[in-house]
């Protein structure tokens, strides 16, 4: 699993994630050299970035899951904004940082919390209705903050089956 900085992304928030997502059946990498922010996603009107041109950049990067990371306000048609977005049972997803923000601790763990639930729907996760589970749909921070850095027992059981054979 690769992380791709895209844009002006703190690195040592970078390698808080690489530490904390070793749980993740995978090695984390980073990729160093970083990508830039695709040019035809800012939206002027909205002064936010269109998600789409993120993923289908990450899509690029090798390795078998690349988690994109930028540092600006993201949405995906027709939500006003999004944390992160991924493809279903895919390679890449992102998320933003842009909306995490807080206090050191509260803000790395709104992190973990984001690209454990892209990184989820990448091995094929869907959302859950626990609400204590990092799977869980969040619309805004209060529902980030309430939900755990893990999975629930079934959404863990679910990933054990759906990752035997990798
Ligand atoms: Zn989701
Ligand atoms: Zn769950």
């Amino acid at each position: 699993m690769n992380i791709l900085p895209i844009g002006e992304v703190d690195r040592v928030l970078l390698e808080m994630l690489q530490d904390r997502l070793s749980e993740l059946p995978f090695k984390v990498s980073i990729i160093k050299k970083g990508a830039i922010i695709p040019e035809k996603s800012y939206n002027a009107k909205r002064d936010q970035y269109d998600c789409s041109h993120f993923l289908k950049l990450v899509h690029k990067y090798p390795g078998d899951k690349v988690l994109g990371i930028a540092d600006v306000d993201l949405y995906v048609e027709p939500l006003n904004f999004v944390f992160g977005q991924a493809e279903m049972s895919g390679k890449a997803a992102v998320i933003s940082l842009y909306r995490l923000k807080g206090e050191k601790e509260l803000f790395e763990s709104r992190t973990v919390k984001e690209a454990v639930h892209e990184l989820g729907h990448t091995l094929g996760l869907g959302h859950c209705k626990d609400a204590s589970c990092v799977m869980h749909f969040s619309n805004c921070l209060e529902e980030t903050d309430i939900k755990g850095e893990t999975l629930c027992e079934i959404c863990g059981k679910e990933l054990k089956n759906k990752t035997r054979f990798l």
